[in-house]
């Protein structure tokens, strides 16, 4: 890559974790579907055609959106639901009208895109049970492909690219010394739902008589690597040590659940839907780190 010219704001590389290719969404087969608990906003030029859309399809569509502050979103039923999520789980809008009618994000979701320079770090968020179920699976090492060389990239060669050097050591995980401080920390993140704080009253009380044996190893510094990944657009800002202690503590939260309730990937996609899909709460844990 040594001689490449790099214009203002211009990507140059694109890079995915190398098992993005196997990704394929669990439809009506999903316990936790996306399509149930967010509101999801719709983006402008989707909007104008749903708005022109004529027939029992566009009336359709036009009635379930609720429009405030300049953005639109689909309303949700009283469960919580998408109105367009069916009972077996399928998309009622992709079945009648074809997957070019979603608008972006449910387009695009799981996937996620930053940037770094001249790179785009595009990935899959750990929201998505088929996401986890990808990254604990993996029977090889966590790499990363570059589309434009065709390199495949370990975390640090990948760091190194974009400027910034860690090692191999600061990217093993080991469990954070003080539990109690990094659940202090968590507890004053925004709560997602109420479920969230009740675990976190859950895990208080089951470390009352100590902190039990927290598991490590390879699969830990896995869930470690791609969570660094994830964030590395931050460490610009908020430095590379205080990225690597938000995803210790991160790994340490998931561990620690582990350790008490049993391993389940289920720890790791709620720590993601409660950090990692909220940009305040991730800011709020790297501002205190
Ligand atoms: S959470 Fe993932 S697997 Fe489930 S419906 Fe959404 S994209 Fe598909």
């Amino acid at each position: 890559m040594k001689g490449v010219t790099v214009l203002d704001g211009e990507v140059l590389f694109h890079i995915v974790p190398a098992f993005y290719p196997a990704f394929r969404c669990k439809a009506g087969e999903c316990r936790h579907s996306c399509c149930r608990g967010w509101e999801i906003d719709i983006d402008e030029n989707t909007l104008s055609a749903y708005q022109c859309l004529p027939g029992a399809w566009g009336e359709r569509l036009r009635a379930a959106i609720a429009e405030e502050d300049d953005t639109a979103h689909f309303r949700l039923t009283e469960e919580e639901n998408c109105p367009f999520l069916r009972p077996d789980g399928l998309c009622d809008v992709i079945l009648a009208l074809g997957e070019d009618a979603l608008c972006d994000i449910c387009a695009l979701h799981p996937r996620f895109y930053e940037l770094i320079g001249p790179y785009e770090l595009c990935g899959l968020g750990l929201s998505c049970e088929a996401v986890c179920e990808l990254l604990l699976d993996l029977s090889h090492p966590l790499t990363f492909l570059c589309e434009e060389t065709g390199e495949e990239l370990s975390l640090p060669a990948l760091l190194s690219r974009l400027g910034f050097d860690a090692s191999e050591k600061a990217l093993t995980f080991t469990p954070v010394e003080d539990m109690h401080a990094m659940l202090r920390r968590l507890e004053k993140t925004e709560p997602i739902d109420e479920a969230w704080t009740r675990r976190l009253g859950e895990i208080r009380q089951k470390i009352t008589s100590g902190i039990p044996a927290i598991p490590e190893g390879e699969i830990y510094d896995r869930m470690l690597r791609y969570i660094l990944y994830r964030t590395a657009e931050k460490i610009p800002e908020a430095g590379l040590s205080a990225v690597l202690a938000f995803g210790r503590e991160s790994v340490s939260f998931i561990a620690l659940e582990d350790a008490l309730f049993g391993f389940d990937a289920e720890h790791l996609r709620r720590w993601s839907e409660q950090i990692e899909y909220s940009t305040e709460n991730v800011d709020f844990l790297l501002s205190c780190l």
